[in-house]
C-alpha cells in the first residue's frame, strides 16, 4: 500500500519534498468499516489549503497523513452490512492505494454503469459540475440576457460555468491563461468571448486587462464567477454592471502565495451597489441529487462537455497536483491509480 504523505507543510508553492511515498501492508477493516481500493483519485486545488495549518471548514491534514483527497474506488473488504466486496463507492479518503474507512466516514455507493468512467463521479457529477451548477444556478441569481463573466474559465469548474451559462441564455465571457485555453472556451465550450490574462511578458497589468473586458463587455458585467482572485478579479470588479453579484468560488491565484494577496478595488462594490457571495459546495449536500441529474441530462443531451485530465501512476501524485498551479491541467485533474 503505497501512501503519499505530507510531512512538511509547505510554504508557498509545494515542494517534492514537503512530500514522502511510502510503502507499507494493505490496511485491514475495523469493526464496521472497510478497506476501500482507490481507482481515480481527485486533485483539486482545495487540497493545497488543506495543507495550510489554519482555520477552514475542515481541519487540517496532520503531519505525517497521507493527503486528504475525494477518490472513486472499489471494495476491498467490508465489515460494514450496508457495503459488499467489489462494490463501487465515492468517498473522502487520501491519495493512497487503500484508505481505511471507519464506520460512519463520508462514503456512499455510486452507479458505474451510466457513467462512461468512474472517474466521472469526481468531474461531471461530481463536486465539480454540482459547483459549477449550483454556483451559477443558485448562488448567482441568472436572468437570460445578463453578461456572465468566469475567470478559470478553461478548468474544470469554469468550463462547465460557462456552458451552463450559455444554457440559461446569459452572454458568456471567459478569462483563461493562454491562446489555446482561450481557442477551447469559444471552439470547444461555446463561450461568448475569450480574453487571455497572460502575454508574453506573463500576467499583464491590471489596467490592461481591464480594458479589455470593457471592450468585451460594454454595459458591464452582471455575473462574475470567481476563481481566480488577485489582479484578474481585480481588473473585473472595474468593470462591474449596476447590482452586479460575485461568486465567490475560488481564489487560486493566492494558494501559493506566502501572503495574501487580497482585493483593491473591493471598493467598486459599493459603487455598484454589488452583491459578494462566498460559495462552498459543502453547503449544497441536501440537494446533489438534484444538481446531479440536472447535469446528467445536460451532457446527455450533448449540450455540456466536461473534460477530464487523467494522470497516472500514485508515484506521480506530486506532479500531476502541481498541474493547477502551471495550468497545466486541461480539465477535471484525475490520477489514475496503477
Ligand atoms: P482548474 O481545473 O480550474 O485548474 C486550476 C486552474 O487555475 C489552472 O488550470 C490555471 O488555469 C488556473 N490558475 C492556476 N494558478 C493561477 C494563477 N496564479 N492565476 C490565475 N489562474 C491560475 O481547477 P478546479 O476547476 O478544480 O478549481 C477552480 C477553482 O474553483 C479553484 O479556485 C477552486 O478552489 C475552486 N473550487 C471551489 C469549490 C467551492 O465549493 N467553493 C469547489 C471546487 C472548486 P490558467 O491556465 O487559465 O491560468
Amino acid at each position: 500500500n503505497r501512501r503519499f504523505l505530507l510531512q512538511r507543510r509547505p510554504h508557498g508553492t509545494p515542494q517534492r519534498d514537503d512530500f514522502h511515498l511510502e510503502t507499507g501492508a494493505v490496511p485491514t477493516a475495523p469493526q464496521g468499516g472497510m478497506v476501500v481500493r482507490n481507482h481515480f483519485i481527485s486533485l483539486d486545488p482545495a487540497q493545497r489549503g488543506w495543507m495550510d495549518d489554519a482555520p477552514s471548514y475542515m481541519p487540517p491534514i496532520a503531519l505525517g497523513d497521507a493527503v486528504r483527497a475525494t477518490t472513486v474506488g472499489t471494495v476491498h473488504e467490508s465489515r460494514n452490512p450496508d457495503f459488499a466486496v467489489g462494490d463501487w463507492v465515492l468517498g473522502l479518503n487520501a491519495i493512497e492505494d487503500y484508505s481505511v474507512v471507519t464506520p460512519g466516514g463520508f462514503t456512499s455507493k455510486i452507479d458505474v454503469s451510466i457513467v462512461d468512467s468512474p472517474s466521472r463521479y469526481l468531474s461531471a457529477v461530481g463536486a465539480v459540475g454540482l459547483t459549477a451548477y449550483f454556483g451559477l444556478t443558485d448562488a448567482a441569481s441568472p436572468r437570460a440576457g445578463e453578461t456572465l463573466l468566469v475567470t478559470g474559465a478553461a478548468g474544470a469548474v469554469g468550463s462547465m460555468v460557462g456552458q451552463i451559462g450559455k444554457i440559461l441564455g446569459l452572454r458568456v465571457i471567459g478569462i483563461a491563461g493562454g491562446a489555446e485555453k482561450c481557442r477551447r472556451l469559444v471552439q470547444d465550450y461555446g463561450f461568448d468571448m475569450a480574453i487571455d490574462y497572460k502575454d508574453a511578458h506573463g500576467a499583464k497589468p491590471v489596467d490592461a486587462l481591464s480594458a479589455e473586458i470593457a471592450a468585451a463587455a460594454p454595459q458591464g458585467v452582471d455575473i462574475l464567477f470567481e476563481n481566480v482572485g488577485g489582479d484578474v478579479m481585480d481588473a473585473v470588479l472595474m468593470n462591474l454592471a449596476l447590482h452586479a453579484r460575485v461568486v465567490l468560488c475560488g481564489l487560486i491565484s493566492e494558494y501559493n502565495a506566502p501572503e495574501k494577496i487580497g482585493i483593491r478595488n473591493l471598493w467598486q462594490v459599493i459603487v455598484k451597489q454589488a452583491t459578494i457571495k462566498g460559495f462552498l459546495i459543502a453547503g449544497y449536500v441536501p440537494r446533489f441529487a438534484e444538481g446531479g441529474a440536472a447535469v446528467a441530462q445536460w451532457i446527455g443531451e450533448g449540450r455540456l462537455r466536461v473534460d477530464e485530465d487523467i494522470q497516472h501512476g500514485l508515484e506521480n501524485a506530486y506532479d500531476a497536483f502541481m498541474r493547477l498551479f502551471t495550468g497545466a491541467n486541461t480539465g477535471k485533474l484525475v490520477l489514475a491509480v496503477e
